[in-house]
């Protein structure tokens, strides 16, 4: 066994803190990041928390979108959901795979997370600890540092690759023995606790589970549930309004050739987009939700642009009533 680790590196707290205890502790290591692009943490090429972080710590990283992969099992999730679409323990073990997968192509000889014992009520109890490292081939080789000395010793620890009695015991939800730690490996910069995984916000779980009710879980879907403002037209449509010039033009990316474009003539209003079954009604209702986010709203017409695809040169006009603040509301998701 060498002295090289890959670190699972999400750019929250605990991961960069086992990063930098490893390399404290006179181990190699190379981070490794697991981007899926409906998780909200995908940016130009990288994981920008992790990109962020690795940059910090000095130490290189790769990053794997496992969109494709995750999909598949977010379908359904073999350890079920955690308190909103997160399904912590799949996640993890499909994670953990693809670094074992990679681990002797990077060199390495063993893996670290940033797992502490009893941090999250589902996915960190001990017997999951347990039941993730052994689900994902990794008994032994699994080392959680910051939880090291409250755990089995892993095969590192074993056998003096990394020294056991420097590893920490912390356990639980609190964050002090963390930023303690911070302090003393001289770890300014770090983000703020609970700020990560889209599939944890409880406003986004209930677009998912919109998409699951309407039987429309689908990779394109889940990007458009990601953005700005979104209504449920009809069991079979939905629509999704931009809040602003960067969510105008996000939106304006994941249009499909079958969707529906809108405008507003002649103010300046949101870009939208109609996915799904745009028959008569769920065009008028869509053209008049986006008449309710323009500042024509109080009209009693309005007149919106729609058309479909990329097909702007096939504009069509309808007159749009504006919707209420109620219906919006009891059609928003
Ligand atoms: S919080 Fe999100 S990224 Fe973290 S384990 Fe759970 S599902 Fe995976």
């Amino acid at each position: 066994m060498n002295k090289k680790a890959l670190v699972l590196l999400s750019g929250g707290l605990d991961s960069i803190l086992s990063v930098a205890l490893m390399k404290e502790l006179g181990v190699e290591v190379e981070a490794v990041n697991f981007a899926i692009r409906f998780c909200g943490c995908f940016g130009k090429g990288a994981s920008v928390a992790a990109k962020k972080a690795a940059d910090m710590l000095k130490v290189p990283l790769t990053v794997f979108d496992i969109t494709e992969e995750y999909l598949e099992m977010y379908k359904n999730p073999k350890y079920g959901f955690g308190a909103n679409v997160n399904p912590c323990i799949d996640c993890k073990i499909i994670m953990l795979k693809k670094a074992k997968e990679y681990m002797s192509k990077a060199g390495a000889s063993f893996i670290v997370t940033g797992e502490v014992l009893g941090e999250r009520p589902m996915s960190q109890r001990g017997d999951m600890l347990r039941l993730i490292e052994k689900q994902s081939g990794l008994k032994g080789l699994l080392l959680r540092p910051l939880s090291a000395k409250l755990l089995e010793p892993t095969i590192p620890e074993l056998e003096g690759i990394v020294d056991r009695e420097k590893l920490l015991d912390i356990k639980g939800r609190g964050r002090r023995p963390q930023m303690e730690l911070a302090k003393k490996l001289g770890i300014k910069e770090y983000p703020n606790a609970g700020g990560g995984c889209l599939l944890t916000d409880p406003g986004y779980a209930k677009r998912v589970k919109d998409l699951v009710k309407y039987n429309a879980l689908d990779l394109d879907n889940l990007m458009l549930a990601t953005v700005g403002r979104n209504y449920r037209i009809s069991p079979e449509t939905k629509l999704a309004v931009g809040r602003n010039e960067k969510e105008n033009s996000i939106l304006e990316s994941y249009l499909k050739d079958e969707d529906i474009s809108f405008n507003v003539k002649d103010v300046p209003g949101p870009y939208a987009i109609l996915r799904g079954r745009a028959d008569d009604a769920a065009i008028e209702l869509a053209a008049s939700i986006v008449a309710y986010h323009t500042k024509l709203k109080d009209k009693d017409s309005v007149v919106v642009e729609y058309w479909k695809g990329r097909a702007t040169d096939a504009v069509k006009t309808i007159p749009a009533k504006p919707a209420t603040l109620e219906t919006a509301e009891s059609l928003r998701i």
